[in-house]
Formats: C-alpha cells, sequence, structure tokens
C-alpha cells in the first residue's frame, strides 16, 4: 500500500510520545500513515509482552494509521545491520512513502540513535532498485525526505510543526500507553526520570516550549539535515 508518511521508532510509544500530534494531524488531513517499530520494548521492566501488544493496538486505533510493523530487532540490542538495513528499506520499497520520519541519529537510548542511523541508511538504499531485484531496470524512487524527531537530546529544528488543534487527542493517545505512563507504586509518583507518571508533563512542557517559539500552544520539532528548498520565499514555506 502507497503511504504518504512512514515513521521509523524504536520502541512502541516513541513515535506517539515523539510525533504523535504530527501523525495525527497528518491522518486527519486525509494522509495515509505507516509506522515501523524496530523493537517489541521487552526490556521494559513495566507490562507483559501482552499488554504491550494491546496498547499498540489500542494507539493504532486512535491514531487510525493505515500500516504498523514491528521488525523484532530485539529491545536493547539495535545494530545497523546489512539484514536490518535491507528490511527497512524493503519496506519503504513496498510503501513509497514521500516522507520518513525517525530518531535523530543522536540521542541517550542507543536504539534510538541506532534508529536514526538505521532509516538514514535505508532511507537511501530504498532508492538502489538493483539491491532488492538484481535484474530490476526500472528506478525505484526514493522518499523525498527523510525527518528526524527529538528524544532525550535537544537540537535546532528545521520547523515545529503546530499540533495545538490535535493536542487533547495526543495526551489520548499517549495514555493509551498505560503499563508505561501510570504510577505503580506511591514511589513511582513523578519520580521517574525516563518512565512513570511525569512522562505526560515533560511532554507537554516541551510541546509548549516549543509551540512558544512558533507562536502556537504546542509544537514538534522536527529535523531536516541540510537545507530544504523554499518554494515561497514571501512566507518561507517548504
Ligand atoms: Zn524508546
Amino acid at each position: 500500500m502507497k503511504l504518504d508518511v512512514l515513521v521509523v521508532a524504536a520502541h512502541p510509544d516513541d513515535a506517539e510520545i515523539c510525533v504523535g500530534g504530527t501523525i495525527l494531524k497528518l491522518v486527519r488531513s486525509g494522509k495515509r500513515v505507516g509506522i515501523v517499530d524496530l523493537t517489541r520494548g521487552e526490556m521494559g521492566t513495566r507490562g507483559s509482552a501482552d499488554d504491550r501488544a494491546r496498547e499498540v493496538a489500542a494507539a493504532n486505533a486512535v491514531m487510525k494509521i493505515s500500516a504498523r510493523h514491528n521488525l523484532d530487532l530485539g529491545d536493547g540490542r539495535v545494530e545497523v545491520t546489512l539484514a536490518a538495513r535491507e528490511r527497512l528499506a524493503a519496506l519503504m520499497r513496498e510503501h513509497r512513502p514521500d516522507v520518513v520520519i525517525a530518531h535523530h541519529t543522536e540521542d541517550l537510548h542507543p536504539d534510538h540513535a541506532t534508529c536514526g542511523e538505521l532509516a538514514r541508511q535505508a532511507w537511501y538504499l530504498a532508492g538502489l532498485a538493483r539491491l532488492a531485484d538484481p535484474k530490476a531496470t526500472k528506478p525505484v524512487k526514493r522518499p523525498e525526505r527523510l525527518y528526524h524527531f527529538m528524544g532525550h537530546l535537544p537540537f535546532d529544528p528545521t520547523f515545529v510543526v503546530d499540533i495545538g488543534p490535535v493536542w487533547e487527542e495526543k495526551v489520548e493517545l499517549v495514555r493509551c500507553y498505560a503499563s508505561q505512563i501510570e504510577p505503580q507504586n506511591e514511589g513511582d509518583r513523578g519520580q521517574h526520570f525516563l518512565f512513570g507518571a511525569d512522562i505526560l508533563a515533560r511532554m507537554e512542557t516541551r510541546a509548549r516550549t516549543w509551540g512558544e517559539r512558533i507562536g502556537t500552544r504546542y509544537g514538534e520539532p522536527l529535523l531536516h539535515k541540510g537545507p530544504l528548498p523554499c518554494l515561497d520565499p514571501l512566507l518561507g514555506a517548504l
């Protein structure tokens, strides 16, 4: 199936937390969006594999995305291997997205940073028809754009998506991952740096920070490595 946008994320819930608003906005405007998770998040100490699978299904229903895949590369063990990058490139050739959005190539979590690099390599290889079929004679179109979303480390974004109109829906979406965000006990409440109840508060702080930078209530920052063509010099629109 042809997709407009393919999001590549390391663990189930990364796509929703980091670019859930962008995904909701795209789908609500009629675009076809798919997600590829590289792992099942099985190293997390919260929630069973069944819990995680149910949560992903609930999140898919909220987003109304067109496809979701899991490459099951092993949580905490994601590596840029020939096999992994070819599997991801094959998905890009299958879905022919115009845009790929993946983790930034620098992040505290090695799976996130590796995901960004794996997506970058697969994005390039997606345009090499003979890699998939040595006898291919027709060129394959590489996705037009590769954007990176923000994880633990900040960067200077190329642009910020105004997600104000879908903010409440994004919060509902991330709440689908109850095993990851609900406090498990009193000591848990708001104490976790990377997990726990304060993930929603931190998500809001970040969204408000980036929204403020573009004069809106909430925003999600995206990075494109290198300059983008400007088709409208008056407004600077892409
Ligand atoms: Zn993650």
